[in-house]
């Protein structure tokens, strides 16, 4: 599958604050591992991102702080630019090193002017081939004293909400109860920038996308890509096609935005719609690399589909909150982008793009969301751990190993300091870094310039080689899944099965120690040394299939072994070439630092307390209420900033968790999903528990067993059956789920703690 051409797609971060680690884990590090990987397998990669620097989240910001809206995303392009060149993404260099015809990166912005050309242009295409309708909104106006006035778009509108009544809801949603609604249904509606102005509601024009006409050639294009979608991707595009798909406007009132490139003075004060345009930024950010860097139609390559029918490999990494945007609306607007190139019409029906058409996504590997110390990672609200700031303190590795080996890819996931601190400490230090360290002052210990290639013996270690070629196995087809967090654990048990294997071996033995001429002795001492020196192999291992994941340390790594030249440049397949030559540095240096949670704790309460003088990073928001908090909300703010919920004892203790034996499971006559099971306790009656357990056992896999189960739960009615507690079981991130059961015989009803 090498030499296909890839184009990554990563999301394109909002201008309007610093990135923090919730996007970080959700859209950013997982395309940059993605294209790291293609490329080792010797793929041709353009990956393509930037800042979107238009609509109001950015105006309502540049006025709040009476600067220009420029000032705002110039500060955020180039911090957040920086922060993700700092954690390793490979957005530099802008050509890849094999040569321009491998591709290249560029993260761009949507206030480049040739990207606005691009928009123009699309947008004129799309309106001549009838994609457009235009119709009549209603929308708020302010009217100034001097009978001027302007459109107020629905963030600029605030009021009372009218489902929970709360006076701070904007235009259009609510943050206090989550709703959405249409601006007229707000109460006492009120200019949020000029509170006293009159405002009243006004007719205004506007151009809408023909959505609906893509309704079936969508859903037949989501049926054809379901097997490959992830089940949330799948979930939310049925979602949004089963409502229907409707006309969505493509132009609004406000001036900060690409100008509508029509004559007539009824589109002064209006712009073309950010959603519009941003997205279209996957388009015209390889038509601009294709000017810059390479050959002016060489973006073709990553965008159409060959006139033999060969389509290049579309990849979109984004949050779960984005799905329908890039597997419904730019799909629309591609196709409609083809009909138009096509020179087709309002009278003809739309199809899915053939030879010499832009290509459509080949997969969304979307993640859900990874959460900060239980609670969702929020830019409005300050709770966040800032991208910036982190990577001023610690390494970008430890980082990329923590979200990579935590990655949100099939339900939410926990961000908190002990567990950062913990995986840090035990898994990448303690497991690769603590190999590495054994290799290198081994291999040291035997002293010379190239010690290990001494002991070179390959007939030595042909299980070692054959565990390594599963592994290898195992971490690409995770790596194709887009299963990033397996694909990691795979390849650091390479790094536990090292450990072992030197552990058995027991080199040290041999070391310093003066041949003899007792025959077992030397057989013993060959075949030792010969495993340390198969250690340097399986380091170089650790160091290539590590690197989409750790690039920097994978780097250090690479030297420490004597490998000339860059990891990130060695096939990926190389990691199992076992007739590379041994080298050798006699650099030895550990790869990874420990860290100390105390300190890092008290750090971030110093950080968590000064957090409103520190304005400058994301203004307009204080920290929720600052100034007004009470002492008691800022400690619980400083918890919930350093990830500790400890319960205390008594609180355990009020759970009463018991034994006792499965007599019989029945299917629930109401729920598909549901036993009825019944649970001897010890009691003379027993109890009836229903249990979600269907998925995963049959009834006769579960009658006998000894189970733990919440006896103190308050007894509900599901689905028409009275359930009685809960039966506790485990599960992992896989989908496995298992019960918890007794070790050895002990009496039904017996207490657990
Ligand atoms: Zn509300």
């Amino acid at each position: 599958m090498a030499d296909e051409h890839v184009l990554i797609c990563v999301a394109w971060p909002y201008a309007n604050g610093p990135l923090h680690l919730g996007h970080v884990a959700g859209c950013y590090l997982p395309p940059d591992i993605h294209a790291r990987y293609e490329r080792a397998l010797g793929n041709r990669v353009l990956m393509v991102s930037g800042s979107d620097e238009h609509g109001t989240p950015i105006t309502v910001t540049a006025e709040t702080e009476g600067v220009n809206p420029q000032e705002i995303v110039d500060r955020y392009h180039s911090m957040n630019t920086k922060a993700l060149l700092d954690l390793g993404c490979s957005w530099e260099p802008n050509i890849d090193p094999r040569g321009v015809d491998y591709g290249g990166s560029l993260f761009n912005r949507t206030t480049d002017e040739e990207h606005k050309k691009f928009v123009q242009e699309n947008f004129i295409s799309l309106l001549e081939a009838g994609m457009f309708e235009q119709k009549t909104m209603q929308q708020y106006y302010e009217i100034r004293d001097d009978g001027g006035g302007r459109f107020l778009p629905d963030r600029y509108v605030e009021g009372e909400c009218p489902i929970c009544g709360d006076d701070g809801a904007r235009g259009d949603q609510c943050d206090e109860c989550g709703a959405t609604y249409e601006a007229h249904e707000l109460n006492n509606p009120r200019s949020k920038m000029n509170p006293d102005a009159k405002i009243e509601i006004r007719d205004t024009e506007h151009f809408f996308y023909r959505l609906d006409r893509f309704q079936e050639v969508l859903e037949h294009h989501a049926n054809e890509r379901s097997p490959h979608w992830k089940a949330n991707v799948r979930a939310m595009t049925k979602q949004w096609l089963d409502m229907g798909l409707r006309p969505r406007a493509v132009t609004r009132d406000l001036d900060w935005g690409i100008s509508i490139p029509l004559d007539g003075n009824e589109w002064d004060d209006k712009c073309v719609y950010v959603w519009f345009e941003a997205v279209q930024g996957y388009y015209s950010c390889a038509r601009i690399w294709s000017r810059r860097f390479a050959g002016k139609n060489d973006w073709r390559k990553w965008w159409c589909i060959s006139d033999d029918g060969v389509t290049p490999r579309h990849l979109y990494f984004l949050g779960k909150d984005n799905i329908p945007f890039h597997t419904v609306i730019w799909p629309a607007l591609i196709m409609g982008l083809n009909h138009a190139n096509n020179g087709l019409g309002e009278s003809d029906l739309v199809s899915l793009p053939g030879p010499g058409d832009l290509a459509l996504e080949s997969n969304v590997p979307a993640m859900e969301y990874l959460m900060l110390s239980g609670g969702q990672f929020s830019k409005s609200r300050k709770h966040a751990i800032w991208l910036p700031s982190f990577l001023e303190r610690f390494d970008p590795d430890a980082l990329r190993y923590y979200l990579s080996i935590n990655m949100p890819e099939n339900h939410d996931t926990d961000f908190n300091w002990p567990d950062f601190v913990e995986k840090v400490n035990s898994e990448l230090n303690g497991a690769y870094g603590n190999y590495v360290n054994r290799i290198m002052s081994l291999g040291n210990k035997l002293g010379g310039d190239n010690p290990l290639s001494l002991y070179d013996l390959p007939d030595q270690c042909v299980d070692e080689m054959a565990r390594l070629e599963e592994i290898y196995i195992q971490v690409t087809q995770s790596l194709n899944r887009h299963r990033y967090k397996e694909a990691l654990r795979h390849v650091m048990s390479a790094a536990q099965y090292g450990n072992q294997m030197i552990q058995k071996a027991t080199p040290w033995q041999y070391i310093g120690k003066e041949p003899t001429n007792e025959e077992d002795y030397e057989l013993n001492r060959l075949s030792s040394l010969a495993k340390l020196a198969f250690g340097w192999r399986l380091a170089r291992f650790l160091a290539i299939t590590s690197q989409p994941f750790l690039p920097f340390s994978a780097q250090r790594l690479w030297k420490m072994l004597g490998q000339d030249g860059e990891v990130s440049s060695a096939s990926y397949s190389s990691a199992t070439d076992w007739d590379i030559p041994i080298t050798w540095s006699n650099i030895s240096k550990p790869l990874f630092s420990r860290l100390d949670l105390d300190a890092i704790l008290e750090q971030e309460e110093a950080l968590a307390s000064s957090n409103h003088s520190n304005d400058k990073v994301d203004p307009g928001h204080g920290i929720k209420g600052s100034g007004k908090n009470s002492k008691k909300e800022e400690k619980k703010m400083k918890e919930e900033n350093v990830g500790i919920q400890y319960l205390d004892f008594d609180t355990f203790m009020t759970m009463e968790l018991r034994t006792g034996t499965i007599t019989s499971v029945d299917d629930h006559p109401n729920a598909d999903k549901l036993y009825v099971v019944s649970i001897d306790d010890g009691s003379e009656e027993g109890r009836t528990v229903c249990a979600g357990l269907k998925p995963y056992y049959a009834p006769g896999e579960m009658v006998g067993k000894t189970v733990v189960f919440v006896a103190n739960l308050a007894p509900r009615k599901l689905r028409g059956v009275m359930s009685e507690g809960m039966i506790c079981a485990a599960d992992d991130e896989n989908g496995n789920v298992k019960l918890v059961t007794i070790d050895g015989e002990i009496t039904n009803g017996s207490r657990v703690r």
